[in-house]
């Protein structure tokens, strides 16, 4: 059931939605929702609405509607599968872009005579099914990625991996959506990844990658990916909604290790709750909201710096604004 102040929010986040849906430029090709719960777009499941969520149809839209909202000083946001995000219980004013419609996968180039095969994935196809796709063709680098949620272009963002393999490894470019509604193919190189990190230009939209990635055994391709299934069920809470590790891993240590250390494993906010399993993840055990979260935040970060003198760097990005 929905409760009267969040319906409330919900109908005048409609109503700014509705109004800026009118004033979408001519030509755009897409759907949109007004006044759309973004809790029903994020892993967490948490978060208020946003005014207008579009999912624009192609790239010529993606850049007409950037070019648009830039010469109006509109603000937008770009959500992928919302695995790595904590959107806030105000929610998100201006328009947020999904880019579900960004769905291209193909193998534009074979591995042949020593030259790696060339991969095309769009900015919204799944992390997961992306590294399926190459596993079933015979190519190998992206084993890793089989169990990292979210989409492409997050990945991209995020420089998504695990120890020792990351993104930036097979990422050969990206093509990218500039605010000024140019579309540029930027060389991974220039892209500024590091750990859980990138330097796009600023506001810059990941739009497609091309991915290098070589021919492979297919039975040892398999088995990786089910090492890696395998690690995830033994390491990771399952069964209620979360969005990964909150915190970076601090050099030469764990920040699951310091926040388990710290005696908080267990610790609850309202709905919220610090994992048993894994204590660098916060679950949604029922209703949690933002501030139960940013409060579990708040102690985490508190105690493991006065106990250890560690600053914990926040892994998940946040969006949008408090009640
Ligand atoms: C259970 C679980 C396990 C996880 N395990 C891992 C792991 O092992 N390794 C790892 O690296 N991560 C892990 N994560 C975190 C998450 O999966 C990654 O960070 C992922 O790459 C985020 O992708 P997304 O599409 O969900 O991005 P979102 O959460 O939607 O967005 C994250 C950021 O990327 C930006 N963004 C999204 N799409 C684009 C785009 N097209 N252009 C420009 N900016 C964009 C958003 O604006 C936001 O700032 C895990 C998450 C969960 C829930």
């Amino acid at each position: 059931m929905i409760e009267a102040g969040v319906k409330e929010k919900m109908t005048t986040a409609r109503q700014r939605g509705e109004d800026l849906a009118r004033r979408l430029p001519t030509g755009f090709h897409g759907e949109w929702l007004a006044g759309e719960p973004l809790s029903r777009h994020v892993s967490f499941r948490i978060g208020g609405p946003t005014d207008l969520l579009v999912f624009p149809r192609a790239l010529e839209d993606l850049a007409l509607l950037v070019r648009h909202l830039s010469a109006q000083e509109a603000p937008y946001f770009v959500l992928g599968e919302g695995t790595n995000l904590l959107v806030r219980d105000g929610g998100v004013r201006g328009v947020v872009l999904h880019l579900k419609h960004f769905s291209r996968l193909q193998i534009v180039r074979l591995a042949a005579e020593g030259m790696p095969a060339r991969v095309l994935a769009g900015a919204g196809v799944s992390f997961p099914r992306l590294a399926q796709f190459a596993g079933r063709h015979g190519l190998t680098g992206l084993e890793f990625a089989i169990q990292i949620p979210g989409s492409v272009g997050g990945a991209v963002l995020m420089n998504a991996g695990i120890p020792g393999r990351e993104l930036r490894d097979v990422l050969e470019s990206a093509t990218l959506v500039l605010p000024s509604g140019l579309v540029e193919v930027v060389p991974a190189g220039e892209l500024g990844l590091g750990y859980r990190s990138s330097r796009l230009p600023a506001r810059a939209i990941v739009a497609e990658v091309a991915l290098t990635l070589s021919t492979g055994d297919p039975v040892e391709i398999l088995r990786q990916m089910g090492a890696q299934k395998a690690h995830r069920v033994r390491t990771q809470p399952k069964g209620f909604p979360n969005a990964g590790s909150i915190y970076k891993n601090p050099p030469g240590d764990y920040a699951g290790r310091l926040i388990e250390a710290a005696g908080l494993k267990g610790r609850r906010a309202g709905g919220a709750v610090i994992s048993d399993l894994h204590a660098n993840f916060i679950l949604n055990a029922g209703n949690a909201t933002a501030s139960d979260v940013l409060s579990l935040m708040a102690l985490i970060e508190e105690e493991v710096e006065r106990r250890f003198g560690v600053r914990l760097e926040r892994e998940i990005k946040m969006v949008g604004e408090d009640q």
